[in-house]
């Protein structure tokens, strides 16, 4: 066999796959990955069953099933009032990930080099790395995970090509505010760096809370490559269906590579998506469902030893174990996955560096029963 070289030397399984493997072999309680475990609508699976019977199984068109195109279209216009052409700005894609690879892989060139906010979603550096940009890194401020605009104005270079967000932000539950989009107006103004906003949780906002979509702000978007998932929002992450809204220019590069790696997106579930998007009730609705379950999974874990963070988004929150325990993030997730039956993740796999201060990642978008027994679990440790 050929020598391999490989491209990505220091990678190695993701911890996701890890985690809810070990989960799996130890029969533990998974508040690792971030998935539900409780069903989807009945109504949007309904709605595939039917596409399929009316014969929706062949290829859609490359861009993506346009009535569900022109859905998207429409809920950006309400949501963010934001004219987006469904024709020229809209792509439906196998995934989030999908998505944000495929931005970054239209964009970059060898030595580019690409701000990201650590800790981040453990797919962007890899993906920057593989089209041999360069990532650099600027860590969130620990506890409270906000972003220091002096420290990214310190990191800009004439080779600054892009900057990642992900509002509301996995692994840390922090969100961006108005103050932030400020500073990067100010920052990306008059300037050739292009934003990938990471926004799979758009709807997963607490407390009343403005989303902060780049999607509000044409100075933003004009720069913007913003990236969606319908797994996160439909509860069925299993289907692996997003999209990236991006000026015509830019969305045109996304397809050049978007064509030649899986062409088009399934096709009936697109089919059933153009349907049920147009019910607004389902996604306006879904914060404040996911805030009762970041309550209750609070209000249980009182009990425990944990420091518990402030969760403003997405379905994750942190808990702190520095006070009672010296292991390092990764020995006590393994440790707490096998003694006590709960897989977690260590937020020092969202960091390229040794950061470790001491913190796991629980998802709680699970059943009431899921979360009181990880939770009892959680207590006795
Ligand atoms: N986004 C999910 C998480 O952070 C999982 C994605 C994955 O497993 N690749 O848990």
């Amino acid at each position: 066999m050929p020598i391999i070289t490989s491209k990505l030397p220091a990678i190695g399984t993701t911890i996701f796959t890890t985690m809810s493997s070990l989960a799996q072999e130890h029969n533990a309680v998974n508040l690792g990955q971030g998935f539900p475990d409780y069903p989807m609508n009945e109504k949007l699976v309904a709605l595939v069953d039917d596409a399929m019977k009316k014969g929706y199984n062949q290829y859609t068109h490359m861009n993506g099933y346009l009535p569900l195109r022109e859905a998207i279209a429409e809920k950006i216009n309400n949501l963010y009032g934001m004219g987006i052409n469904p024709d020229a700005e809209i792509t439906v894609t196998p995934g989030g990930t999908y998505a944000i690879y495929t931005s970054l892989t239209a964009i970059l060139r060898p030595g580019d080099e690409v701000i990201v906010f650590q800790p981040c979603y453990d797919s962007y550096i890899p993906n920057i790395v593989v089209n041999n940009a360069v990532p650099v890194t600027v860590p969130l401020q620990y506890p409270d995970y906000s972003i220091n605009w002096e420290a990214v104005r310190n990191a800009i270079t004439p080779r600054t090509r892009m900057i990642m967000l992900n509002s509301p932000n996995n692994p840390t539950g922090a969100v961006l505010r108005e103050k932030d989009i400020a500073a990067l107006r100010e920052i990306v103004a008059d300037t050739g760096i292009f934003i990938l906003s990471d926004e799979v949780y758009e709807h997963l906002m607490f407390d009343e809370m403005p989303h902060q979509s780049m999607l509000r702000y044409p100075d933003l978007y004009e720069r913007s490559f913003v990236c969606f998932s319908f797994g996160k929002t439909y509860h069925c992450t299993g289907w692996k269906i997003g999209y990236c809204v991006s000026p015509p220019a830019a969305t045109a590069e996304f397809r050049k590579v978007h064509q030649f790696n899986c062409f088009s997106t399934d096709t009936p579930k697109q089919v059933a998506l153009a349907a049920f998007l147009k019910e607004e009730e389902y996604y306006l609705e879904l914060g404040k469902i996911m805030q009762r379950k970041r309550d209750f999974f609070l209000q249980i874990m009182q009990g425990s030893r944990f420091k518990m963070h402030s969760s403003f988004g997405s379905y994750f929150v942190l808990g702190s174990y520095g006070h009672f325990s010296s292991e390092t993030e990764k020995d006590i997730a393994i440790r707490i996955t096998k003694e006590f039956g709960v897989a977690t993740i260590p937020v020092s796999a969202f960091y390229t560096d040794s950061t470790d201060n001491k913190v796991l990642r629980f998802c709680f978008c699970k059943k009431e029963e899921t979360l009181e027994k990880a939770a009892g679990r959680l207590c006795k440790v």
